[in-house]
């Protein structure tokens, strides 16, 4: 059978993009492969500084080592040796009530407390709160159907004070977000599960303390990667930063084209296939596309012929945030940096998130004698923050680390990194307008969504998503190649 040469355009080249550009080049090793970038670097979120032997992250600084493919890439990368767990002496996290540090109880799974030992004996709830919290055994679970906010969920099970304190901090550890807003279906689904499936959180965490009693035979499932070093950290990242993997997926790419500094106008059907309109005013033609942009911006993109896809791609909220890094000589730090660093309630009324003692969670980050924090800054609602002069944000860090670690020294260094729309939001109804996106892309041939507006914002779940979706252009053109061109295009230019 006479197959052409087919041609394939990524656009975006956050890791998403990337994974999917390399599985591309994997499966479909003739295929002519475009990734087109609109900055001049590759990465999107993943950005690692290097600077006088500290490693500074200006986005994610770690990922999750239970989810498959972010060791599995890694390790396809010859990463694998390059990973590290996070400090296994010091696994202490703190949040702040009143403006103090207590310790983070121990033993919270998928964020909710699954020990009794733990949340009894800690000072960060008031007693009240333990009892309102152990009297979700009793209540019943929700009977009706439909999505609600995780806030609602954790206080309607939970309490108040357990969600305000304890629950939210964490969430907005992961999205930035407000939790009044997000989705419990699309964010932590197994919650619900939980509830529907044996009436209460408690009674289905005591259903797992007996399964797990039970004698346990290995299947050979979605098994958590096994760590080099015998580390069994619940996250992992590349010794020089996860740069490391955006260099190395970039080295592993001989044969994919990389147009940096490129951005994408427009998507347009085309016979069969799709014309890629650059902003330059140049064309590429594609019989398949793989758009691994934001979904605000993969709504610009297809606006024009895809209305109904654009509407809900739209609608997918999205956060800003800030990262302040500060470098100090160990000596200026009048407190010691005993753990992975804290996070602020809403309740708090701050703007700093979270700081991250970068230098204790992951020692190799920062010469010895030195130490490396990193802020968060700004909530779901407070785009402004970005607004601020670097000055301003600065100051902000200085007055929380001199309040909180007794810290007056000006820093050896600082790096801050502004991130305008960077964090989707799944508030509630989130999969409805997945629903209604598939629904679009399931009559335009060729065409797939990847990256974090989707399916999970961490890094293992965008790797995966732009794996499925090479994996889904792969089946097409395939498919292409034994079918009569003529049927398809009549179903891509509907
Ligand atoms: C501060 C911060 C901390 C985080 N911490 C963690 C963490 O510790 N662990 C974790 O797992 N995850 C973390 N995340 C989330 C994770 O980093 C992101 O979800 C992930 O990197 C997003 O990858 P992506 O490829 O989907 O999107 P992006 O990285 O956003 O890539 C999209 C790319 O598309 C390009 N683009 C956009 N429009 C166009 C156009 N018109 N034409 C061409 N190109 C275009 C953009 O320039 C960008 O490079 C964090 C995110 C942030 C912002």
């Amino acid at each position: 059978m006479e197959t052409r040469q087919h041609k394939i355009v990524i656009v975006g080249g956050g890791i998403a993009g990337l994974a999917a550009a390399y599985r591309l080049q994997q499966l479909l090793p003739q295929a002519a492969l475009t990734l087109v970038e609109s900055e001049s670097r590759l990465g999107g979120k993943i950005l690692t500084d290097r600077v006088d032997g500290f490693v500074v992250e200006g986005g994610p600084d770690t990922f999750l080592a239970y989810k498959p493919r972010g060791v599995g890439l890694c390790r396809e990368l010859g990463l694998g040796d390059r990973l590290h767990g996070t400090n296994p002496d010091l696994r202490r996290t703190y949040v702040m009530r009143g403006g103090k540090l207590y310790e983070l109880p121990e033993g919270l799974t998928g964020l909710i407390p699954s020990r009794f030992g733990p949340m009894a004996r800690t000072r960060l709830i008031s007693p009240w709160g333990k009892l309102r919290m152990a009297a979700e055994y009793l209540i019943p679970p929700r009977t009706d159907d439909g999505d609600e906010s995780l806030a609602s969920f954790v206080q309607r099970r939970l309490g108040r004070e357990l969600y305000a304190h304890l629950i939210e901090p964490l969430m907005s550890g992961i999205y930035a977000g407000d939790g009044e807003e997000l989705s419990l279906a699309a964010t932590f689904p197994q919650l619900r599960q939980a509830e529907l499936e044996h009436g209460s959180l408690v009674k289905s965490m005591l259903a797992n303390k007996r399964k797990a009693a039970r004698p346990h035979v290995p299947t050979n499932g979605n098994r958590p990667a096994p760590q080099s070093g015998g580390s069994r950290s619940a996250f992992v990242t590349p010794a020089g930063g996860l740069a490391e993997i955006v260099e190395a997926l970039t080295k592993a790419m001989p044969r994919v084209e990389m147009r940096l500094g490129t951005a994408v106008a427009q998507i347009r059907p085309a016979g069969a296939g799709y014309d890629v309109i650059l902003a330059s005013g140049d064309q590429l033609q594609a019989d398949a596309l793989i758009l691994a942009t934001p979904a605000y911006a993969t709504a610009e993109l297809v606006e024009a012929f895809e209305p109904e896809m654009a509407a809900p791609l739209r609608a997918i909220p999205y956060a800003s945030t800030v990262t302040i890094s500060v470098a100090y000589p160990l000596s200026q730090v009048p407190r010691p940096l005993d753990g992975y660093g804290y996070v602020i309630p809403r309740a708090e009324g701050r703007s700093i998130l979270a700081c991250t003692w970068t230098s204790t969670k992951f020692p190799h980050r920062a010469p010895e004698g030195f130490a490396l924090i990193r802020a968060f800054i700004g909530r779901a609602g407070q785009d402004d923050v970005l607004e601020q002069s670097d000055a301003a944000l600065l100051e902000l860090v200085r007055q929380e680390l001199h309040a909180v670690l007794a810290i007056t020294a000006q820093p050896l260094f600082y790096r801050i990194y502004r991130w305008p729309q960077a964090m989707p939001q799944y508030t509630v109804g989130h999969l409805e307008r997945l629903a209604r996106i598939e629904a679009r892309l399931a009559v335009r041939p060729g065409l797939h969504l990847a990256g974090n507006a989707y399916r999970g914002i961490g890094i293992p779940d965008c790797i995966a998503s732009g794996e499925t979706a090479a994996e889904q252009v792969a089946a097409f053109l395939r498919s292409l190649d034994h079918t009569a061109l003529p049927a398809v295009a009549g179903v891509a230019s509907e």
